[in-house]
């Protein structure tokens, strides 16, 4: 008997023929593999994926495919399913605080690069982690750090700290890196300028050569109307940043993007359960299913709604307030949402740009959270 799976055409489909009344996210292979080969030909470094913006296993086998060769991990589960998925591919331990039983999980399955932010973690690593060969990278903060989706709050070194934990880290014989978080859906280039120039006088105030310079993730996905954020752009400053600011110490260059790699790669169809006294709408999804991110980083402007028969409605735009499925009085999208005026219950929102940090964040809460994930050869 043989397994068949079945591989759809595009949204209107699946919603044509199955009518899902649960959440589907729909991944296309191909929209994967074509952004990974623009980062790994565009991007002047080697390209990881930061896999907790998808672990899907889908995911990591396209990447792999697709000639991405290194990962960048939070916690021993995600080093086993790379070690599993991906076994030739780098693993970069870029949660700069872990625990002791952790660290040695990472160090057993061969992981060879860690960050840090601290003087703590940087002697756990010391007394616990072999230093031939191994990589540290000190990950360090700016005081003046915009963007949305701040990480500074949690992580990040002052460049004060980072000169002296740069100096031990040589010291203690690892390799020395830097490394820094510029936010996440950040579309301004020179946001990257800033770090890489901050990148280059800790280093040359450390006297250190860096063995590396990675340059986070936060690279964009397309989620506004209009055209897409461009990569290349952001690719090239990077580049001319480095060159100009470290000269002829300049350090080989990485990057650990989650959404700019995956996130473009899904599309999430959702219901409309009702449309109360034909005002706001109630989707089968919302902040704690799929559409988690949304309150952090904005609402997805690249969206369609189809009527059950999977055609598109083409009414004229108008807001309307969208909540979720639970009981809880947050489970609503920010602002409101322009959807065409002839929306009707049993209708179809389709939200692209979807990838990442959703269905992994899907969370069980108020006995909603059946998600399912489909493949199609087109998202549109
Ligand atoms: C989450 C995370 C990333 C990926 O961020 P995106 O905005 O999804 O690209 C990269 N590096 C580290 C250390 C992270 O924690």
């Amino acid at each position: 008997m043989g397994v068949s799976k079945t591989i759809w055409s595009n949204p209107s489909e699946i919603i044509r023929v199955n009518k899902p009344d649960h959440p589907v996210l729909v991944f296309s292979p191909a929209m994967l593999q074509q952004t990974a080969v623009r980062f790994i030909r565009g991007f002047p470094g080697l390209v990881t994926y930061d896999v907790k913006s998808n672990p899907a296993e889908m995911v990591i086998e396209n990447l792999a495919a697709a000639g991405l060769r290194g990962f960048d991990v939070a916690a021993p589960d995600e080093i086993d399913l790379i070690r599993r998925l991906a076994p030739n591919c780098a693993l970069h331990y870029h949660n700069p605080v872990r625990g002791r039983a952790e660290i040695a999980h990472a160090v057993a399955a061969g992981v060879r690069a860690w960050s840090v932010d601290s003087r703590s973690e940087l002697t756990k690593l010391v007394a616990l982690v072999p230093y031939e060969n191994c990589e540290i990278s000190v990950r360090f903060k700016l005081a003046d750090e915009a963007g949305n989706y701040n990480p500074t709050a949690k992580f990040g070194a002052t460049q004060e700290l980072a000169v002296d934990l740069l100096r031990e880290v040589e010291a203690a014989g690892f390799r020395p890196s830097l490394t820094f978080q510029p936010g996440s859906q950040v579309t301004d280039p020179m946001v990257w300028d800033r770090f890489i120039r901050a990148a280059a006088a800790i280093a040359g105030q450390a006297g250190v050569r860096l063995y590396r310079l990675n340059v986070g993730g936060g690279f964009p996905n397309h989620r506004k109307a209009g055209p897409a954020p461009n990569l290349e752009a952001i690719f090239t400053t990077i580049g001319q940043a480095t060159g100009e600011a470290f000269g002829e110490s300049r350090p080989a260059l990485v990057c650990e993007p989650g959404r700019g790699l995956v996130g473009d790669a899904f599309t999430h169809i959702t219901r409309v359960k009702a449309l109360r006294d034909g005002g706001d709408v109630f989707l089968n999804d919302g902040i704690y299913g799929g559409l988690a991110e949304l309150p952090l980083v904005g609402n997805i402007e690249r969206l369609a709604v189809y009527d059950p028969e999977g055609r598109k409605r083409e009414g004229a735009p108008l807001p309307r307030m969208i909540f979720g499925p639970t009981c809880d009085p947050v489970d609503r999208l920010p602002g409101k949402l322009a959807l065409p005026d002839d929306l009707a219950e049993e209708d179809f929102i389709v939200f692209h740009g979807m990838g990442a940090y959703s269905a992994v964040t899907n969370t069980h809460f108020s006995g909603f959270g059946k998600m399912e994930i489909v493949t199609a050869l087109s998202l549109v």
